[in-house]
């Protein structure tokens, strides 16, 4: 019973936060730049910061993650980072040699006030910076937000330098992409090439984090959207931005800088999001739904239907981020189940309107709530006032599941003790019946566990 303290009456709290259902700005920075071919991410702050960074990623992804720092000491931390940042500019293209680096703060650099964009404007002018190599960065202060605003803030900063607009509109679609896994952005592209619409696709991490053995160490392997890609954003007939918080701002200054207009769609994450997601995306691309598409559809259908007396009016409780967990929400309402708690360390005021829209009526009972009091022990303390028969979220709902013997299944951010996520989807209809059968495999697991010897049965 390792979270044995934690009562069952809950009491309001205004300033604390135990166990945090949420991890830090830069986390999301460093992500969303590793989906850009040739960029190393670099970490304007302490080292400690930036190994937490690249270790939560790598434990994740199972890959190595690279990225720089600026190796902050009592100096730096008194009178401002920039001649660390000067002097990292100025190694990291002579020893490492990318293509772009791209720079976010930490708590320590805001705190302090270094203004990164006159740092690297002065990098530039020293000639620090070698002709035809970029220097990007995003302000990521950790004390506001969550990891999903340091991704939807370098998203941003990368849309901001590179899209252009030209005199010649390109036949073209922007994905901008909330923080999904490398499968689900090889996915994506899937989808896109199924209904024969060029799209590019910003930030993507396929093929840079779910990268094959092959013996040899690529410091920048060949996935990501490249420097061409990003700048022909500013040509293309309309973006779709898929999850307001990782990316409606970067919509939002794709359509100001270059006036492409975009519409922002959730994470097609089960039947409903992935049904808006699919209409959105032919609208954008001027093109109808293929019929492979509609049979993809029909299995996720077929599925749910096969199963569904299994599923009907098992409680679950659901944390994560807002982008990931409300399409998700959705789809356990739409095949019947009760998401009867749900909590999201990462805040904005869109949350709780939308959990009401998709729950106010099916199901009444249901508790949810973002921000950050909205954290693991308040999720905790609900279950023990009243139980679920599932859990689903990342890697540290373990605890939970273990001391209240619930089953559980591990989506979101991070994943720390499984494999699986880089390489099989979620998103989309067979992401769907991916979600299916990991929550089907757990109840069904409970079961046979759980079952007595006269009620064991073969199948099932
Ligand atoms: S919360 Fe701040 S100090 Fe802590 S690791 Fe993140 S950026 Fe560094």
């Amino acid at each position: 019973m390792l979270l044995r303290h934690t009562t069952s009456a809950v009491k309001e709290r205004s300033a604390l936060t135990v166990n945090p259902a949420k991890t830090c700005q830069p986390v999301g920075a460093m992500y969303a730049a590793l989906g850009i071919h040739g960029c190393l991410p670099h970490s304007h702050g302490s080292q400690g910061c930036c190994s937490y960074h690249r270790s939560t990623l790598t434990r994740h992804y199972k890959e190595p993650v690279m990225a720089s720092t600026s190796s902050f000491t009592e100096g730096a931390s008194v009178f401002g980072g920039q001649a660390n940042l000067l002097q990292a500019v100025d190694t990291i293209f002579s020893i490492y040699d990318p293509e772009i680096i791209a720079v976010h703060s930490t708590c320590l650099s805001e705190t302090i006030g270094d203004d990164l964009g006159q740092i690297i404007n002065k990098a530039r002018d020293e000639g620090k910076v070698p002709l035809g190599k970029h220097v990007i960065y995003a302000s990521t202060p950790s004390y506001v937000g969550s990891h999903v605003t340091g991704y939807a803030n370098m998203l941003e900063g990368i849309v901001k330098y590179f899209a252009e607009k030209t005199d010649e509109k390109k036949r073209q679609v922007n994905l901008l992409s909330g923080w999904v896994e490398p499968s689900d952005m090889r996915e994506l592209k899937r989808i896109a090439k199924l209904m024969k619409i060029s799209a590019v696709l910003a930030p993507d991490t396929s093929d840079v984090l779910d990268t094959p053995m092959t013996g040899k160490f690529e410091m920048y392997p060949k996935g990501g959207t490249t420097i061409p890609e990003l700048v022909s954003m500013g040509d293309s007939m309309k973006t779709i931005g898929m999850g307001s918080w990782a990316t409606r701002s970067a919509a939002v200054m794709l359509d100001n800088k270059c006036k492409v207009p975009f519409e922002i769609t959730d994470i097609p994450v089960g039947l409903s999001a992935t049904d808006r997601f699919i209409q959105a995306l032919a609208n954008a691309g001027r093109v109808s739904i293929p019929e492979s598409i509609n049979e993809e559809r029909g299995r996720l259908v077929d599925v749910i239907t096969d199963m569904h007396q299994y599923l009907y009016g098992k409680r679950v409780a659901v944390f994560g981020d807002p982008d990931n967990i409300i399409p998700l929400v959705e789809f356990l309402v739409d095949i019947d189940m009760k998401p009867v708690y749900v909590v999201s360390g990462t805040p904005g005021k869109a949350f709780e309107k939308r959990m009401e829209a998709i729950l106010a009526e099916r199901v009444p009972e249901a508790k949810y709530k973002n921000g950050p009091q909205a954290d693991m022990f308040l999720m905790h303390q609900w279950i023990k006032e009243n139980p679920v028969d599932l859990i689903i979220g990342n890697t540290y709902g373990k605890y939970i599941s273990r001391d209240e013997k619930i089953p559980f299944v591990r989506m979101g951010f991070p994943i720390l003790d499984r494999v699986g996520h880089s390489y099989f989807p979620t998103i989309g209809y067979m992401g769907g019946i991916r979600i299916l059968e990991k929550i089907l495999g757990a109840l069904m697991d409970n079961i046979d566990a759980t079952a007595k010897e006269e009620s064991f049965e073969l199948t099932m």
